[in-house]
């Protein structure tokens, strides 16, 4: 029904197992197109293709491959409407936010294109008389990249560009809710010049991911995702012997003090909390008054979010799209209706919020609530979507150790003033990734991206340097040239450095 997705492997489209799965528009519900699911053997195609793609990638030179990928980053931009309406017609998120997430995924390719300087080694003269040493860096092999449905393009562009500049080869396995994206960019790596069987894209579900964990062709695997399937990822794979880094979930939590400017913070906040339905990684489900601001906080949220048009992705007039699935919409009512059950106040409610022709769309309308007590799971779980809990607490100190008692780490906002308490915030708090009157506060492609506690396995943020370290391997050389006749006395002790 509808357009067919299929496997790219070596340049081509390719079947999978036989089964599929239907891609829907949640702004719909109706369905738009069939995915074709891979398995075992589909991957261990892809491997082996990618594996003999690889051993020639590495000898590009990287004045070629840094070419390819400025030809890639001009055609990601002369194509960004066409991959944006994709993303739009199949995760639902508006034109505007999905030319957004093109825009900063291409910020990692942007790094990637300096890796001429990025794998330069180091080099040292006389280490000892007459020796030399230097270091190099070399790529893994092939690396394999599992991602979700909330960017289908921004997430995976975390990995490839520099995986695939360092020389290794790439097997992306994006979400099957939103698949099709990931085709047109293979495409266009193609176009661009990149030689087949350096990109590719296989589909599917856990057979898959549990078939590129245990795969001895996969020498590292970065995952983004959930917490659970992140940590079984980790364990899957790390087990399997490869390099891991395995993005999980967060709860983000926006402290609002005494000196804040109210109406900016419940501005920014609001723009944290319902952007894109809630469902990106660093939205900001939970806001922290502190002393006596709470019920100016509440009213201007209150205000925020009434006025938000609620509507279709492709309607420029929307603010908020619908959530991906069914099941994500009745999370974020049952959330809703057992936050009520327990005594907390909704301050605006989400629930049957009804779009006008758009009646099988998977809409819930942005909700507020507050007085809840700090172990309910409205407030501890991750909703991922648009459902902001109001807590309060007395002052610096509380707002500190409620924020740090979270298990999630990933992002984490303090809207002041202080300096101080700004100062102070980033020194106590216990996240990876802190916005100072700032609410999403994503690195730039030539930083790192990455939480702490459950929001990160493994030891490596992702892209910017750190992706650069992930995706190679270090060696170090010591290196000396006796002269023909020149006589050296061996010695049984270890090499001092004289
Ligand atoms: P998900 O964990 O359900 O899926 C992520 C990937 O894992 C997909 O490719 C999916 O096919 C695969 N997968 C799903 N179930 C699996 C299983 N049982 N075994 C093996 N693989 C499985 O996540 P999602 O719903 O697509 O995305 C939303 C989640 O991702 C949220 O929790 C969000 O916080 C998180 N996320 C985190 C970051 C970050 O940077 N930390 C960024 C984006 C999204």
């Amino acid at each position: 029904m509808g357009y067919e997705i299929t496997h790219w492997i070596d340049g081509q489209e390719v079947a999978g197992s036989g089964a599929t799965q239907p891609i829907m528009d949640p702004a719909t519900g109706a369905q738009v197109g069939t995915l074709h699911l891979g398995d075992a053997g589909t991957v261990d195609r892809a491997v082996q293709v990618a594996a003999a793609a690889q051993k020639e990638w590495a000898k590009v030179s990287l004045a070629r491959r840094t070419q390819i990928l400025y030809r890639m980053r001009q055609l990601m931009i002369e194509h960004t409407d066409e991959i944006a309406a994709v993303i739009t017609r199949e995760h639902g998120k508006t034109l505007a936010d999905a030319a957004g997430e093109i825009a900063r995924g291409l910020e990692t390719l942007e790094f990637a294109t300096s890796i001429t300087q990025d794998l330069k080694g180091g080099f040292s003269q006389n280490i000892s008389t007459g020796v030399d040493g230097h270091t190099l860096r070399q790529p893994l092999g092939v690396v394999a990249g599992i991602t979700p449905f909330n960017f289908p393009v921004m997430v995976p562009f975390w990995m490839h560009p520099i995986a695939i500049a360092t020389g290794n080869a790439f097997v992306l396995k994006p979400s099957e809710r939103d698949p099709s994206a990931s085709n047109l960019v293979a495409r266009l790596y193609q176009e661009a010049g990149l030689p087949d069987g350096v990109f590719q894209v296989v589909h599917g579900g856990k057979e898959v991911v549990d078939a590129l964990c245990t795969h001895d062709g996969v020498a590292a695997v970065s995952f983004v995702g959930s917490t659970p399937i992140a940590k079984h990822v980790h364990s899957v794979a790390s087990a399997s012997g490869k390099r891991v880094q395995a993005l999980g979930g967060a709860n983000n939590h926006a402290v609002v003090m005494p000196d804040a400017n109210i109406e900016f913070a419940a501005a920014q906040i609001a723009s944290g909390a319902f952007g894109s339905a809630g469902e990106r990684c660093m939205a900001v489900p939970v806001a922290v008054t502190v002393g006596d601001v709470h019920e100016e906080f509440l009213a201007a949220i209150r205000a925020e979010a009434e006025k938000l048009i609620v509507g279709p992705g492709n309607d420029p007039a929307t603010d908020m799209p619908p959530v991906i699935t069914p099941d994500a919409k009745a999370r974020v009512i049952r959330m809703t209706d057992e936050a009520e059950a327990a005594g907390g106040t909704i301050v605006v409610d989400g629930r049957g919020l009804v779009v006008e022709g758009h009646e099988n769309g998977n809409f819930v309308g942005p909700t507020v609530i507050t007085g809840l007590a700090a172990d309910h799971p409205t407030y501890t779980d991750e909703v991922f979507g648009p459902l902001l809990v109001v807590m309060h607490v007395n002052n610096f100190d509380e707002a500190v150790e409620l924020v740090n008692s979270s298990p999630f780490g990933n992002g984490t906002a303090i809207f002041t003033d202080s300096g101080h308490y700004a100062r102070r915030y980033q020194d106590e708090i216990q996240v990876g990734m802190i916005g100072i009157n700032v609410p999403i506060p994503t690195p730039v492609g030539y930083y790192s991206f990455g939480g702490w506690k459950d929001s990160l396995f493994g030891e490596h943020h992702a892209h910017g340097p750190e992706g650069v370290s992930f995706y190679t391997r270090q060696k170090a050389v010591t290196t000396r040239w006796p002269a023909q006749n020149e006589s050296v006395e061996s010695s049984m002790s270890f090499p001092t450095h004289d």
